[in-house]
């Protein structure tokens, strides 16, 4: 497998230029509008297919895919085949991943001049797609717990929302306030505190299964989207995490702590909205905390809604 960064690119003009003589014209527009379109882009996927359709304009191929295992990300376009060269991209030492291109006949040493060619055009709106990336995901990911937050919660709410009426599946919003938090910071610090969040955060991720996520809804609040699930599943659900919370214990230097948290929870009726379905299980929450805390309340139980 091949290196490949944008610094190729001199050499390789040369030796394509020698290779593909008659067809210069041709390959040059097909590259320079490649150049072009791959800057029209900040999806990663549609770069990719941009850069399959015009790479199939010089070599036909059937098909390309693009594999890094550190970003979970593995996307084919196009069909698979028989013959394939492999390439790993990458700029300034840093890997964008490992990219195949195929066909189902074998690839001549002009084609594999032009792909290299056509590579070099890659890199950097590659590079720029995956940084993009990045900046979404953070921009989803609070800071201190690592979890999805807030603004990450309320796209993911409304999709599942609008997944649950379509497929008329049953949905459950949980939502988690820690009790007296404020005098757990005042005891143990702020610091203290902190830790205590992102292993709330963590535990409730780790009790969940993989389609339900929790998210950190802001300050000491969580709240958890159980797709699938009715209320009665979900008071289950919700109060094995209130369970699994209380039993945890927190260290700070020599002395330890531990935490409860209140629970409020509304599976969505056929006509609310979502922030209605928020607001009900936000009341049951205060129902939990005027109840006396450390348990959970449905929305449905409270007498008058
Ligand atoms: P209740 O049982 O009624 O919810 O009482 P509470 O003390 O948890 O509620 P209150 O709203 O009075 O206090 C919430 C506290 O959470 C106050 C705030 O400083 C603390 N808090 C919010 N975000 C963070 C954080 O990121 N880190 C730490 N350490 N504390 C935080
Ligand atoms: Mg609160
Ligand atoms: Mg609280």
């Amino acid at each position: 497998m091949q290196s490949i960064s944008p610094s190729n690119s001199a050499n390789l003009r040369l030796l394509s230029q020698q290779a593909v003589d008659d067809t210069i014209t041709d390959v040059d527009s097909i590259l320079s509008s490649l150049a072009m379109l791959l800057q029209s882009t900040l999806d990663t996927r549609q770069l990719l297919q941009l850069f399959h359709q015009q790479l199939y304009k010089l070599i036909g191929n059937d098909g390309i895919r693009l594999q890094n295992p550190d970003r979970q990300l593995d996307i084919r376009i196009g069909n698979q085949a028989r013959h394939s060269c492999h390439y790993q991209l990458e700029i300034d030492a840093q890997s964008l991943g490992k990219l195949s291109i195929v066909r189902s006949q074998r690839l001549s040493e002009t084609d594999i001049l032009l792909i290299e060619e056509a590579l070099c055009k890659v890199v950097y709106p590659l590079r720029n797609c995956l940084q993009y990336q990045d900046a979404l995901a953070s921009a989803m990911t609070d800071k201190l717990t690592g979890m999805p937050n807030r603004q990450a919660f309320d796209q993911h709410l409304d999709r599942e929302i609008d997944l649950a009426r379509r497929l008329q599946l049953p949905l459950t919003l949980v939502v988690i306030d820690v009790d007296h938090f404020k005098s757990i910071n005042d005891a143990y610090g702020h610091n203290s505190g902190d830790r205590a969040l992102t292993l709330i955060g963590q535990t409730l991720a780790s009790c969940l299964r993989r389609s339900d996520i929790a998210f950190r809804y802001g300050g000491e609040e969580f709240a958890v989207i159980l797709s699938h699930s009715d209320a009665e599943k979900s008071i289950a659900v919700a109060d094995r995490l209130r369970q699994n919370i209380s039993e945890l214990t927190c260290h700070d230097g020599l002395r330890s702590f531990s935490m409860t948290i209140s629970i409020g929870l509304a599976q969505m009726t056929s006509e609310e909205n979502t922030f209605q379905l928020f607001d009900r299980a936000d009341r049951a929450l205060y129902h939990a905390k005027a109840q006396g805390r450390n348990q959970v309340v449905n929305a449905a139980d409270i007498a008058g809604f």
